[in-house]
Protein backbone atom coordinates (compact mmCIF):
# COMPACT_ATOMS: atom_id res chain seq x y z
CA UNK A 1 0.00 0.00 0.00
CA UNK A 2 3.10 2.33 1.17
CA UNK A 3 4.79 1.33 -1.82
CA UNK A 4 1.93 2.54 -4.42
CA UNK A 5 1.00 5.49 -2.59
CA UNK A 6 4.83 6.49 -2.73
CA UNK A 7 4.93 5.53 -6.41
CA UNK A 8 1.82 7.90 -7.40
CA UNK A 9 3.33 10.38 -5.02
CA UNK A 10 6.75 10.06 -7.43
CA UNK A 11 4.29 10.63 -10.34
CA UNK A 12 2.50 13.72 -9.25
CA UNK A 13 5.83 14.74 -8.38
CA UNK A 14 7.44 14.31 -12.06
CA UNK A 15 4.03 15.46 -14.04
CA UNK A 16 4.57 18.64 -12.14
CA UNK A 17 8.03 18.84 -12.63
CA UNK A 18 7.16 18.27 -16.10
CA UNK A 19 4.70 20.71 -16.40
CA UNK A 20 6.40 23.70 -17.54
CA UNK A 21 8.09 21.51 -20.46
CA UNK A 22 4.30 21.03 -21.80
CA UNK A 23 3.08 24.38 -20.99
CA UNK A 24 -0.46 23.15 -22.94
CA UNK A 25 -2.00 20.34 -24.47
CA UNK A 26 -0.65 21.68 -27.68
CA UNK A 27 2.88 21.27 -27.56
CA UNK A 28 2.63 17.66 -26.79
CA UNK A 29 1.62 15.00 -28.95
CA UNK A 30 1.23 10.85 -29.05
CA UNK A 31 3.68 8.51 -31.42
CA UNK A 32 0.56 6.49 -33.16
CA UNK A 33 3.07 5.00 -36.11
CA UNK A 34 7.16 3.99 -36.72
CA UNK A 35 7.97 3.13 -39.71
CA UNK A 36 11.41 3.29 -41.10
CA UNK A 37 12.18 6.34 -39.26
CA UNK A 38 8.88 7.69 -40.34
CA UNK A 39 6.92 8.46 -37.40
CA UNK A 40 3.24 10.02 -36.94
CA UNK A 41 1.66 12.11 -33.98
CA UNK A 42 -1.42 12.81 -33.47
CA UNK A 43 -2.60 14.99 -30.78
CA UNK A 44 -0.11 17.96 -31.79
CA UNK A 45 -1.40 21.09 -32.32
CA UNK A 46 1.31 23.86 -32.89
CA UNK A 47 4.00 22.81 -34.17
CA UNK A 48 5.86 24.53 -37.62
CA UNK A 49 7.31 23.06 -40.75
CA UNK A 50 10.83 22.18 -40.27
CA UNK A 51 10.65 22.47 -36.01
CA UNK A 52 12.55 20.17 -33.82
CA UNK A 53 10.80 18.02 -31.73
CA UNK A 54 11.77 16.30 -28.68
CA UNK A 55 10.48 12.63 -27.93
CA UNK A 56 10.15 11.17 -24.34
CA UNK A 57 13.40 9.00 -23.93
CA UNK A 58 15.98 11.58 -25.25
CA UNK A 59 15.52 11.51 -29.20
CA UNK A 60 14.47 13.94 -31.69
CA UNK A 61 12.77 14.47 -34.73
CA UNK A 62 11.85 16.58 -37.29
CA UNK A 63 8.67 17.09 -38.40
CA UNK A 64 7.66 17.59 -41.71
CA UNK A 65 4.02 17.01 -42.49
CA UNK A 66 1.27 19.14 -40.62
CA UNK A 67 -1.98 17.88 -40.97
CA UNK A 68 -4.95 18.76 -38.81
CA UNK A 69 -4.98 15.69 -36.90
CA UNK A 70 -1.60 13.95 -37.67
CA UNK A 71 2.06 15.24 -37.76
CA UNK A 72 4.19 13.63 -39.67
CA UNK A 73 7.97 13.88 -38.84
CA UNK A 74 11.02 12.24 -39.64
CA UNK A 75 13.62 10.52 -36.98
CA UNK A 76 16.96 12.16 -36.02
CA UNK A 77 18.80 9.27 -34.69
CA UNK A 78 20.87 6.49 -36.04
CA UNK A 79 18.42 3.84 -34.42
CA UNK A 80 14.96 4.22 -35.57
CA UNK A 81 13.62 3.03 -31.98
CA UNK A 82 10.80 4.99 -30.74
CA UNK A 83 7.93 3.07 -29.30
CA UNK A 84 4.05 3.89 -30.22
CA UNK A 85 2.84 5.69 -27.56
CA UNK A 86 5.69 7.58 -26.72
CA UNK A 87 5.41 11.46 -26.36
CA UNK A 88 6.88 14.26 -28.40
CA UNK A 89 7.16 17.65 -28.01
CA UNK A 90 7.59 20.79 -29.44
CA UNK A 91 10.90 22.48 -28.52
CA UNK A 92 10.27 26.00 -30.71
CA UNK A 93 13.80 25.24 -32.75
CA UNK A 94 15.03 24.46 -36.09
CA UNK A 95 17.10 21.45 -36.10
CA UNK A 96 21.11 22.56 -36.20
CA UNK A 97 25.11 21.07 -36.63
CA UNK A 98 28.34 22.33 -35.49
CA UNK A 99 29.86 24.56 -37.57
CA UNK A 100 33.61 25.85 -37.81
CA UNK A 101 37.38 25.57 -38.34
CA UNK A 102 37.02 22.39 -35.64
CA UNK A 103 34.90 20.40 -38.52
CA UNK A 104 38.24 20.71 -40.75
CA UNK A 105 39.84 17.16 -41.35
CA UNK A 106 36.85 15.28 -39.78
CA UNK A 107 33.69 12.77 -41.05
CA UNK A 108 30.86 13.56 -39.78
CA UNK A 109 27.03 12.18 -39.55
CA UNK A 110 24.36 14.05 -40.90
CA UNK A 111 23.39 14.94 -37.13
CA UNK A 112 27.08 16.59 -36.43
CA UNK A 113 28.14 13.54 -34.54
CA UNK A 114 31.60 12.01 -35.35
CA UNK A 115 32.27 9.10 -37.30
CA UNK A 116 36.18 8.94 -37.62
CA UNK A 117 36.33 7.85 -33.89
CA UNK A 118 38.66 11.11 -32.87
CA UNK A 119 37.77 12.92 -30.39
CA UNK A 120 33.98 15.14 -29.84
CA UNK A 121 33.64 17.75 -32.15
CA UNK A 122 34.02 21.19 -29.79
CA UNK A 123 32.75 24.17 -31.76
CA UNK A 124 31.11 27.50 -30.43
CA UNK A 125 29.66 27.44 -33.79
CA UNK A 126 25.67 26.32 -34.57
CA UNK A 127 24.55 26.30 -37.73
CA UNK A 128 20.79 25.63 -38.75
CA UNK A 129 20.77 23.42 -41.53
CA UNK A 130 17.57 24.87 -43.31
CA UNK A 131 18.35 28.91 -44.24
CA UNK A 132 17.71 31.17 -46.76
CA UNK A 133 19.34 31.25 -49.98
CA UNK A 134 21.65 34.85 -49.80
CA UNK A 135 19.45 37.62 -51.94
CA UNK A 136 19.76 38.79 -55.03
CA UNK A 137 21.14 42.29 -53.66
CA UNK A 138 23.64 39.92 -51.40
CA UNK A 139 25.43 38.42 -54.08
CA UNK A 140 28.02 39.42 -56.56
CA UNK A 141 28.94 38.23 -60.13
CA UNK A 142 30.83 34.98 -60.79
CA UNK A 143 34.26 36.54 -61.12
CA UNK A 144 37.00 34.52 -59.79
CA UNK A 145 37.69 31.14 -61.68
CA UNK A 146 38.15 27.78 -59.62
CA UNK A 147 40.58 25.45 -60.89
CA UNK A 148 39.48 21.86 -61.18
CA UNK A 149 43.15 21.03 -62.37
CA UNK A 150 41.96 18.66 -65.10
CA UNK A 151 42.93 20.12 -68.08
CA UNK A 152 39.56 19.81 -69.91
CA UNK A 153 36.86 21.19 -67.52
CA UNK A 154 39.81 24.43 -67.04
CA UNK A 155 40.36 25.19 -70.30
CA UNK A 156 36.03 24.10 -71.95
CA UNK A 157 34.37 24.37 -69.35
CA UNK A 158 35.06 26.78 -67.00
CA UNK A 159 34.03 27.14 -63.42
CA UNK A 160 33.84 30.25 -61.10
CA UNK A 161 33.56 30.82 -57.53
CA UNK A 162 29.91 30.42 -56.37
CA UNK A 163 28.56 28.96 -59.54
CA UNK A 164 26.74 25.67 -59.70
CA UNK A 165 28.28 22.65 -62.06
CA UNK A 166 26.45 19.81 -62.49
CA UNK A 167 28.23 16.40 -63.26
CA UNK A 168 26.26 13.85 -64.87
CA UNK A 169 26.75 10.51 -66.14
CA UNK A 170 26.29 6.90 -65.68
CA UNK A 171 27.71 5.08 -63.07
CA UNK A 172 31.15 4.43 -63.09
CA UNK A 173 32.13 6.97 -65.43
CA UNK A 174 34.38 9.08 -63.26
CA UNK A 175 31.97 11.33 -61.77
CA UNK A 176 33.26 10.51 -58.09
CA UNK A 177 36.65 10.69 -59.53
CA UNK A 178 36.32 14.41 -60.65
CA UNK A 179 35.15 15.76 -58.01
CA UNK A 180 37.92 14.44 -55.83
CA UNK A 181 40.23 15.24 -58.03
CA UNK A 182 39.07 18.89 -57.97
CA UNK A 183 38.99 18.91 -54.21
CA UNK A 184 42.87 18.26 -54.57
CA UNK A 185 43.29 20.78 -56.38
CA UNK A 186 42.56 23.55 -53.59
CA UNK A 187 45.25 22.31 -52.03
CA UNK A 188 47.43 25.35 -50.82
CA UNK A 189 44.87 27.61 -52.53
CA UNK A 190 42.59 28.85 -49.51
CA UNK A 191 39.39 26.80 -50.58
CA UNK A 192 38.04 24.57 -48.29
CA UNK A 193 35.88 21.71 -49.10
CA UNK A 194 32.92 19.45 -48.34
CA UNK A 195 32.68 16.64 -49.57
CA UNK A 196 28.51 15.01 -48.95
CA UNK A 197 28.32 11.37 -49.05
CA UNK A 198 24.75 10.61 -49.58
CA UNK A 199 23.52 6.74 -49.71
CA UNK A 200 26.71 5.42 -50.64
CA UNK A 201 28.26 2.27 -49.84
CA UNK A 202 30.55 2.85 -46.24
CA UNK A 203 33.88 1.18 -48.03
CA UNK A 204 33.38 3.73 -50.80
CA UNK A 205 33.52 6.51 -48.33
CA UNK A 206 36.26 5.13 -46.42
CA UNK A 207 38.04 4.88 -49.72
CA UNK A 208 37.34 8.78 -50.36
CA UNK A 209 39.07 9.45 -47.07
CA UNK A 210 42.33 7.39 -47.25
CA UNK A 211 42.20 9.45 -51.10
CA UNK A 212 42.34 12.77 -49.60
CA UNK A 213 44.06 11.67 -46.90
CA UNK A 214 46.93 10.34 -49.30
CA UNK A 215 46.95 13.54 -50.83
CA UNK A 216 47.62 16.05 -48.05
CA UNK A 217 43.63 17.22 -48.35
CA UNK A 218 41.74 16.30 -45.51
CA UNK A 219 43.01 19.38 -43.41
CA UNK A 220 41.02 21.91 -45.20
CA UNK A 221 38.22 19.35 -45.84
CA UNK A 222 34.72 17.96 -43.73
CA UNK A 223 33.19 15.03 -45.01
CA UNK A 224 29.44 14.73 -44.06
CA UNK A 225 28.33 10.74 -44.72
CA UNK A 226 25.35 9.29 -44.41
CA UNK A 227 25.83 5.72 -46.18
CA UNK A 228 23.28 3.56 -48.04
CA UNK A 229 22.46 1.20 -44.93
CA UNK A 230 21.33 4.57 -42.95
CA UNK A 231 17.91 5.65 -42.57
CA UNK A 232 15.95 7.43 -45.51
CA UNK A 233 15.53 10.83 -43.23
CA UNK A 234 19.59 10.46 -42.38
CA UNK A 235 19.95 10.74 -46.39
CA UNK A 236 17.88 13.51 -46.60
CA UNK A 237 19.65 15.44 -44.29
CA UNK A 238 23.06 15.18 -45.36
CA UNK A 239 23.27 17.60 -48.03
CA UNK A 240 21.49 20.19 -45.79
CA UNK A 241 24.36 19.83 -43.16
CA UNK A 242 26.93 20.15 -45.49
CA UNK A 243 25.23 23.05 -46.75
CA UNK A 244 24.80 24.51 -42.95
CA UNK A 245 28.66 23.88 -42.75
CA UNK A 246 29.50 25.81 -45.80
CA UNK A 247 27.94 28.42 -45.31
CA UNK A 248 29.57 29.14 -41.97
CA UNK A 249 32.78 29.42 -43.75
CA UNK A 250 30.94 31.76 -46.60
CA UNK A 251 29.50 33.95 -44.35
CA UNK A 252 33.11 34.21 -42.62
CA UNK A 253 34.92 35.50 -46.31
CA UNK A 254 36.20 32.05 -47.36
CA UNK A 255 35.94 30.44 -50.55
CA UNK A 256 34.15 26.66 -50.50
CA UNK A 257 33.57 24.10 -52.75
CA UNK A 258 30.66 21.83 -51.57
CA UNK A 259 30.20 18.09 -53.24
CA UNK A 260 26.99 16.20 -53.13
CA UNK A 261 27.68 13.16 -54.10
CA UNK A 262 24.74 12.21 -55.13
CA UNK A 263 21.33 13.92 -55.29
CA UNK A 264 19.95 11.24 -57.59
CA UNK A 265 20.45 9.21 -54.04
CA UNK A 266 18.97 11.79 -52.48
CA UNK A 267 15.75 12.31 -54.46
CA UNK A 268 15.33 8.57 -53.75
CA UNK A 269 15.63 8.95 -50.06
CA UNK A 270 12.92 11.51 -50.19
CA UNK A 271 11.08 9.87 -52.30
CA UNK A 272 10.76 7.41 -49.48
CA UNK A 273 10.05 9.29 -46.83
CA UNK A 274 7.50 10.81 -48.89
CA UNK A 275 5.66 7.47 -49.79
CA UNK A 276 6.15 6.44 -46.15
CA UNK A 277 4.17 10.07 -44.71
CA UNK A 278 1.42 8.98 -47.52
CA UNK A 279 2.35 12.17 -49.46
CA UNK A 280 0.45 11.75 -53.33
CA UNK A 281 3.60 10.86 -55.88
CA UNK A 282 3.89 12.37 -59.33
CA UNK A 283 6.45 11.28 -62.10
CA UNK A 284 8.76 8.39 -61.44
CA UNK A 285 6.66 8.18 -58.17
CA UNK A 286 8.58 11.51 -56.96
CA UNK A 287 7.26 13.69 -55.04
CA UNK A 288 5.69 16.91 -56.72
CA UNK A 289 7.72 19.53 -54.54
CA UNK A 290 11.48 17.59 -55.16
CA UNK A 291 12.29 20.17 -57.64
CA UNK A 292 11.80 23.06 -55.16
CA UNK A 293 13.55 20.69 -52.46
CA UNK A 294 16.86 20.38 -54.99
CA UNK A 295 16.62 23.92 -56.10
CA UNK A 296 16.32 25.66 -52.61
CA UNK A 297 19.38 23.56 -51.77
CA UNK A 298 21.40 24.71 -54.40
CA UNK A 299 19.96 28.13 -54.48
CA UNK A 300 22.04 28.65 -51.03
CA UNK A 301 25.62 28.20 -53.61
CA UNK A 302 26.52 32.02 -54.30
CA UNK A 303 29.12 34.62 -54.32
CA UNK A 304 28.62 37.14 -51.71
CA UNK A 305 28.91 40.63 -52.36
CA UNK A 306 32.19 42.66 -51.02
CA UNK A 307 29.68 44.23 -48.10
CA UNK A 308 28.99 40.87 -47.06
CA UNK A 309 32.66 39.39 -46.78
CA UNK A 310 32.92 38.18 -50.73
CA UNK A 311 32.99 34.45 -49.49
CA UNK A 312 31.59 31.79 -51.96
CA UNK A 313 30.01 28.60 -51.93
CA UNK A 314 30.51 26.53 -55.78
CA UNK A 315 28.76 23.29 -55.88
CA UNK A 316 29.41 20.55 -56.99
CA UNK A 317 26.17 17.75 -57.68
CA UNK A 318 26.34 14.72 -58.89
CA UNK A 319 23.70 13.01 -60.73
CA UNK A 320 23.38 9.16 -61.90
CA UNK A 321 21.64 8.50 -65.10
CA UNK A 322 20.63 5.50 -66.72
CA UNK A 323 21.84 4.18 -69.98
CA UNK A 324 22.76 8.23 -71.06
CA UNK A 325 19.01 9.58 -70.10
CA UNK A 326 19.39 12.80 -69.09
CA UNK A 327 15.72 13.83 -69.97
CA UNK A 328 14.64 11.63 -67.23
CA UNK A 329 12.60 13.37 -64.16
CA UNK A 330 15.76 14.42 -61.73
CA UNK A 331 18.59 14.71 -64.21
CA UNK A 332 16.37 17.38 -66.34
CA UNK A 333 15.29 18.74 -62.66
CA UNK A 334 19.09 19.53 -61.80
CA UNK A 335 20.21 20.34 -65.62
CA UNK A 336 17.96 23.28 -64.77
CA UNK A 337 18.54 24.32 -61.69
CA UNK A 338 22.54 24.57 -62.05
CA UNK A 339 24.94 26.95 -64.28
CA UNK A 340 25.94 24.30 -66.30
CA UNK A 341 27.02 20.76 -66.73
CA UNK A 342 29.91 18.25 -67.26
CA UNK A 343 28.50 15.33 -68.91
CA UNK A 344 30.29 11.88 -68.34
CA UNK A 345 30.12 9.06 -70.93
CA UNK A 346 30.34 5.27 -70.45
CA UNK A 347 31.33 4.96 -74.65
CA UNK A 348 34.22 7.32 -73.47
CA UNK A 349 35.45 6.03 -70.50
CA UNK A 350 35.29 2.31 -71.61
CA UNK A 351 37.47 3.94 -74.78
CA UNK A 352 40.18 4.70 -72.67
CA UNK A 353 39.42 8.33 -72.80
CA UNK A 354 39.60 9.79 -69.04
CA UNK A 355 38.21 11.44 -67.88
CA UNK A 356 35.11 10.53 -70.25
CA UNK A 357 34.00 14.22 -70.79
CA UNK A 358 31.72 14.52 -73.63
CA UNK A 359 33.39 18.10 -74.50
CA UNK A 360 29.63 19.00 -76.83
CA UNK A 361 27.30 18.03 -74.42
CA UNK A 362 29.11 20.18 -71.37
CA UNK A 363 28.24 23.49 -70.94
CA UNK A 364 29.60 26.17 -68.30
CA UNK A 365 26.98 28.94 -68.38
CA UNK A 366 28.69 31.56 -66.03
CA UNK A 367 32.24 30.33 -66.05
CA UNK A 368 33.41 31.64 -68.64
CA UNK A 369 33.50 35.51 -67.28
CA UNK A 370 35.61 33.99 -64.93
CA UNK A 371 38.41 32.50 -67.11
CA UNK A 372 41.71 34.31 -66.88
CA UNK A 373 42.72 36.20 -69.86
CA UNK A 374 45.91 33.30 -70.54
CA UNK A 375 43.48 30.70 -70.87
CA UNK A 376 40.91 32.48 -71.92
CA UNK A 377 43.39 33.06 -75.27
CA UNK A 378 44.07 29.54 -75.65
CA UNK A 379 40.54 27.73 -75.26
CA UNK A 380 38.85 29.27 -78.10
CA UNK A 381 40.68 27.74 -80.52
CA UNK A 382 40.97 24.02 -78.47
CA UNK A 383 37.02 23.46 -78.49
CA UNK A 384 36.45 24.52 -82.12
CA UNK A 385 39.49 22.15 -82.72
CA UNK A 386 37.56 19.57 -81.04
CA UNK A 387 34.14 20.26 -82.65
CA UNK A 388 35.87 19.64 -86.25
CA UNK A 389 37.86 16.75 -85.12
CA UNK A 390 34.18 15.11 -84.05
CA UNK A 391 32.74 16.12 -86.93
CA UNK A 392 35.19 14.52 -89.61
CA UNK A 393 35.73 11.10 -87.20
CA UNK A 394 31.72 10.94 -88.44
CA UNK A 395 32.87 11.37 -91.98
CA UNK A 396 35.74 9.33 -91.83
CA UNK A 397 33.67 6.47 -90.79
CA UNK A 398 32.25 6.33 -93.97
CA UNK A 399 35.58 4.75 -95.59
CA UNK A 400 35.68 7.64 -97.81
CA UNK A 401 39.12 8.49 -99.51
CA UNK A 402 39.99 11.56 -97.60
CA UNK A 403 42.55 14.21 -98.68
CA UNK A 404 45.72 14.99 -96.86
CA UNK A 405 44.14 18.15 -95.07
CA UNK A 406 41.65 16.16 -93.63
CA UNK A 407 44.00 12.99 -92.47
CA UNK A 408 46.03 15.88 -90.85
CA UNK A 409 42.91 17.47 -89.02
CA UNK A 410 41.93 13.89 -87.72
CA UNK A 411 45.64 13.11 -86.42
CA UNK A 412 45.78 16.47 -84.81
CA UNK A 413 42.46 15.80 -83.15
CA UNK A 414 43.55 12.41 -82.10
CA UNK A 415 46.80 14.01 -80.48
CA UNK A 416 44.63 16.72 -78.61
CA UNK A 417 42.21 14.34 -77.46
CA UNK A 418 45.05 12.14 -76.42
CA UNK A 419 46.53 15.44 -74.50
CA UNK A 420 43.63 16.04 -72.58
CA UNK A 421 43.67 12.29 -71.04
CA UNK A 422 44.12 12.38 -67.40
CA UNK A 423 45.09 9.96 -64.73
CA UNK A 424 43.20 10.29 -61.41
CA UNK A 425 45.08 12.62 -58.98
CA UNK A 426 47.07 14.23 -61.03
CA UNK A 427 45.66 17.95 -61.04
CA UNK A 428 47.61 19.88 -63.66
CA UNK A 429 48.06 23.88 -62.68
CA UNK A 430 46.39 26.79 -64.73
CA UNK A 431 50.20 27.75 -65.95
CA UNK A 432 50.82 23.91 -67.49
CA UNK A 433 47.42 23.95 -68.96
CA UNK A 434 48.07 27.27 -70.87
CA UNK A 435 51.39 26.14 -71.83
CA UNK A 436 50.31 22.39 -72.94
CA UNK A 437 47.15 24.18 -74.89
CA UNK A 438 49.34 26.09 -76.98
CA UNK A 439 51.89 23.74 -78.23
CA UNK A 440 48.62 21.74 -78.92
CA UNK A 441 46.42 24.00 -80.88
CA UNK A 442 49.33 25.04 -83.04
CA UNK A 443 50.20 21.36 -83.44
CA UNK A 444 53.54 21.69 -83.23
CA UNK A 445 53.73 17.96 -82.48
CA UNK A 446 52.78 17.25 -85.52
CA UNK A 447 54.33 13.96 -87.05
CA UNK A 448 54.69 12.68 -83.16
CA UNK A 449 52.69 9.54 -83.12
CA UNK A 450 49.05 9.44 -80.81
CA UNK A 451 50.47 7.20 -78.16
CA UNK A 452 53.57 9.00 -77.12
CA UNK A 453 51.93 12.59 -76.92
CA UNK A 454 51.68 12.19 -73.88
CA UNK A 455 55.09 11.15 -72.66
CA UNK A 456 56.66 14.02 -74.95
CA UNK A 457 54.02 16.69 -73.47
CA UNK A 458 55.27 15.52 -69.85
CA UNK A 459 59.09 15.24 -70.62
CA UNK A 460 58.72 19.34 -72.14
CA UNK A 461 56.57 20.54 -69.20
CA UNK A 462 59.57 19.35 -67.30
CA UNK A 463 61.99 21.13 -69.49
CA UNK A 464 60.13 23.55 -69.76
CA UNK A 465 59.97 24.50 -66.17
CA UNK A 466 63.65 23.92 -65.62
CA UNK A 467 64.24 26.70 -68.50
CA UNK A 468 61.60 28.90 -68.07
CA UNK A 469 60.62 28.97 -64.63
CA UNK A 470 60.56 32.75 -64.25
CA UNK A 471 58.27 33.07 -67.46
CA UNK A 472 55.64 30.14 -65.81
CA UNK A 473 55.89 32.13 -62.68
CA UNK A 474 54.69 35.27 -64.32
CA UNK A 475 52.17 33.98 -66.18
CA UNK A 476 50.89 32.82 -62.92
CA UNK A 477 50.73 36.17 -61.44
CA UNK A 478 49.69 37.89 -64.30
CA UNK A 479 46.91 35.47 -65.31
CA UNK A 480 48.10 36.36 -68.93
CA UNK A 481 50.01 35.30 -72.29
CA UNK A 482 51.24 37.71 -74.77
CA UNK A 483 52.72 37.09 -78.51
CA UNK A 484 56.03 37.16 -76.85
CA UNK A 485 55.36 34.49 -74.05
CA UNK A 486 53.08 32.50 -77.08
CA UNK A 487 56.87 32.64 -79.34
CA UNK A 488 59.19 31.61 -76.19
CA UNK A 489 56.64 28.13 -75.99
CA UNK A 490 57.16 27.85 -79.89
CA UNK A 491 60.63 28.09 -79.52
CA UNK A 492 61.17 25.78 -76.56
CA UNK A 493 59.18 23.12 -77.62
CA UNK A 494 61.06 23.06 -81.24
CA UNK A 495 64.31 23.14 -79.69
CA UNK A 496 63.27 20.47 -76.87
CA UNK A 497 61.91 18.05 -80.17
CA UNK A 498 64.90 18.65 -81.80
CA UNK A 499 67.19 17.75 -79.04
CA UNK A 500 65.49 15.50 -76.83
CA UNK A 501 63.63 13.37 -79.10
CA UNK A 502 65.35 10.95 -81.47
CA UNK A 503 62.11 10.03 -83.26
CA UNK A 504 63.22 11.13 -86.63
P1 LIG B 1 29.58 5.30 -59.31
O1 LIG B 1 28.47 5.39 -60.29
O2 LIG B 1 29.82 3.92 -58.85
O3 LIG B 1 29.49 6.31 -58.22
P2 LIG B 1 31.47 7.05 -60.56
O4 LIG B 1 30.83 7.54 -61.79
O5 LIG B 1 31.50 7.95 -59.39
O6 LIG B 1 30.90 5.65 -60.17
P3 LIG B 1 34.25 6.63 -60.08
O7 LIG B 1 34.02 5.80 -58.88
O8 LIG B 1 34.77 7.99 -59.88
O9 LIG B 1 32.95 6.66 -60.99
O10 LIG B 1 35.23 5.92 -61.11
C1 LIG B 1 35.00 4.62 -61.59
C2 LIG B 1 36.32 3.91 -61.77
O11 LIG B 1 37.07 4.54 -62.80
C3 LIG B 1 37.18 3.91 -60.54
O12 LIG B 1 37.77 2.66 -60.39
C4 LIG B 1 38.22 4.96 -60.83
O13 LIG B 1 39.44 4.65 -60.21
C5 LIG B 1 38.34 4.91 -62.34
N1 LIG B 1 38.67 6.25 -62.90
C6 LIG B 1 37.96 7.37 -62.76
N2 LIG B 1 38.55 8.41 -63.40
C7 LIG B 1 39.66 7.93 -63.97
C8 LIG B 1 40.70 8.51 -64.77
N3 LIG B 1 40.70 9.79 -65.11
N4 LIG B 1 41.69 7.69 -65.19
C9 LIG B 1 41.69 6.39 -64.86
N5 LIG B 1 40.76 5.79 -64.10
C10 LIG B 1 39.75 6.53 -63.66
MG1 LIG C 1 30.58 7.85 -57.51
Amino acid sequence: METELGFITQHIKEEVESFEYATSVNTAGRIVSSNDGVIMIEGLAEVKNGELLYISGGKYALALNLEEELIGAILLSTSADVAVGDIAYTTGKIVSVPAGKPLLGRVINPLGAPLDGKSEIKTRYYRNIEAPAPAILDRAKVNTPLYTGIKAIDSMIPIGKGQRELIIGDRQTGKTALAIDTIINQKDKDVICVYVAIGQKSSSVTKILGELEAHGALDYTVIVSSTAGQSAPLQYLAPYTGTAIAEEFMYNGRDVLIVYDDLSKHAVAYRTISLLLKRPSGREAYPGDIFYIHSKLLERSAKLCESLGGGSITALPIIETLAGDISAYIPTNVISITDGQIYLESELFNAGIRPAINVGLSVSRVGGAAQCPAMKKVSGKIRLHLAHYREMQIFARFGADLDSATKESLEMGARLTENLKQAEFSPVSMEDTVVELVVMQNDYLKGIPTNKVREVITGFLTYFHSREAAFIENMRTTKDIDEEGMKIIEYRIKRYIDRHLHLK
